[in-house]
């Protein structure tokens, strides 16, 4: 039995815990079975959005023509893309543990770990298991691909999730996505571009059903152009034979039907990992999903034990959970405890078009039964906008009737990086007015969010 300071149990987010405790001087035990960095730098984030360029200026080529330019898409090296975004995400993995393991104060322990007790864990090392104690413990446990019980086959055919679709080294002629989430957008954009047959099968009427509907049903409209979509049907089966594998769905009047493909990408929601690392043993609450319970100081129900990140389930991105980290180094480490918040908090969805969102969607606030208005401008409502041809492309913004910003919602051209006006604004305290009078430069294309709150503050002359 060994004792430790601190056991962070996760190598992704929990990583920038462990480095802070090591660096404070505390003793400390980081487990962690797959490749440090985690989903976001191994399976998730920086992966995907490796490839999500490649296949952003394939489009481009693609579109040149339209606006006078001669080009024409001759190929894509689809081994070497993905080979090339692998291999830079695993050189930093690597990079990574061979810092945890030159830390004289952090003990990497590369191996499956589980809850004994509330402050005890054990590692296997190959045949021989271990056992660590410490009086903290930050689980950072992260989650996984979930696969839905009532499709049937799941155990007999071979499918693939986005931690597989990753690292593909051949091109799918037609691949078929099970689920119409963000991965299912980004993924099928990816594959899509590198000149994949795509089609893709949701029980939701809509892509991206969590979004503001507005926004949804644009993008929908964009993806049934470019791809086979079949929502409003529930996967209920899988099966293969030689070189085909199928879906059969149904929708809720019992239409059945069957889709078939060379791969299935199956993309139907995360899990909590709550089960491998046994939070049952350690006394954690968790909710009916699984997801580890915690309050705002990011404490589990066992006095001593932290829980940040997709497994407790606040929000399933990065930067929620960095900023976690954040929190739980002040609480668990340094001692300055602080109640967390997520000053701004958006996201983006990496797809073609790009989405972004933060607050309320419309139908939220209608349903908290808030007065609200709404401002939207389009993109070819702004010079830059009509310039890039955008005319998919719109901002909407839901404001309070005391002028605070309740939602914003953009679906366009660098949706992920035009949000983040409105996320220092609402970080800031900044008010629907406050955005609309500030000089934007013309004609850069935040003129599209400005203009959104224009449309409801009426601030700007635009002329005859
Ligand atoms: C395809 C895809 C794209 C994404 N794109 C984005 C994006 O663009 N932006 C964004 O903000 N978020 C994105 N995400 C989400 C983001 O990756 C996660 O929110 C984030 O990585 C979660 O970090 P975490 O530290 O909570 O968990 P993880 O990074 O998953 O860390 C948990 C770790 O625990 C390890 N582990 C689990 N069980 C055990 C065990 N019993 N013993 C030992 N080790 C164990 C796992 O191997 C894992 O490394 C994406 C996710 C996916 C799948």
């Amino acid at each position: 039995m060994r004792d430790h300071d601190l056991i962070v149990l996760g190598g992704g987010t929990g990583n920038i815990v462990a480095s802070a405790a090591a660096e404070e001087g505390l003793d400390v035990a980081l487990i962690e079975r797959d490749r440090l960095g985690g989903t976001c730098l191994n399976r998730g984030c920086n992966p995907s959005k490796k490839l999500i360029h490649r296949a952003d200026i394939v489009e481009t080529v693609q579109r040149a023509n339209s606006f006078g330019i001669d080009a024409s898409l001759n190929g894509v090296a689809f081994a070497e893309i993905v080979d090339e975004a692998i291999t830079e995400v695993t050189e930093e993995a690597k990079e990574k543990a061979k810092r945890a393991r030159e830390n004289d104060n952090i003990t990497f322990y590369q191996t499956d770990g589980r809850f004994i007790d509330d402050h005890t864990v054990e590692v296997d090392s190959g045949t021989n298991s271990e056992i660590l104690t410490a009086e903290k413990i930050v689980l950072a446990g992260g989650s996984r691909p979930l696969i839905p019980d009532s499709i049937s086959g799941t155990d007999d055919v071979e499918f693939i999730t986005s931690a597989e679709a990753l690292r593909v080294h051949e091109r799918f002629d037609r691949l078929v996505i099970v689920g119409g989430g963000y991965i299912a957008v980004e993924m099928s954009h990816f594959f899509g571009a590198m000149g994949t047959d795509v089609a893709i099968v949701s029980h939701s009427e809509v892509l991206a059903e969590r979004e503001d509907r507005d926004i949804a049903e644009r993008l929908t409209d964009v993806y049934d152009d470019k791809h086979e979509l079949h929502l409003g049907y529930e996967a209920t089966a899988f099966e293969a034979d030689d070189d085909t594998k199928t879906v059969t769905a149904e929708s809720d009047d019992g239409d059945e039907i069957t889709i078939q493909g060379d791969e299935l990408l199956v993309a139907t929601g995360r899990r909590p990992n709550s089960d491998l690392w046994d939070v049952k043993a350690a006394g954690l609450e968790t909710n009916n999903k699984g997801f580890v319970q915690t309050n705002e100081y990011l404490e589990t129900s066992t006095e001593g034990v932290w829980a940040i990140g997709d497994i407790s389930g606040n929000y399933l991105f990065k930067h929620s959970g960095d900023k976690e980290a954040k929190y739980v180094i002040e609480n668990a480490i340094t001692g300055n405890r602080q109640p967390v918040t997520y000053p701004g908090m958006a996201h983006a969805v990496f797809g073609s078009p790009q989405i972004a969102g933060l607050g309320k969607t419309e139908s939220e606030v209608r349903d908290d039964g808030r007065d609200y208005v709404i401002g939207t401008l389009s993109y070819d409502d702004t010079a830059l906008g009509m310039a890039l041809e955008a005319d998919a492309g719109f901002a909407k913004a839901i404001v309070g009737s005391d002028g605070d910003v309740i939602g914003f919602h953009i679906i366009g051209p660098h949706a992920s990086l035009l949000i983040h006006e409105v996320s220092t604004a609402v970080a800031a305290g900044a008010d629907a007015k406050t955005i609309a009078e500030t000089i934007h430069i013309h004609p850069a294309l935040s003129e599209v969010v400005q203009g959104a709150f224009q449309d409801i503050q009426d601030v700007a002359p635009s002329g005859v």
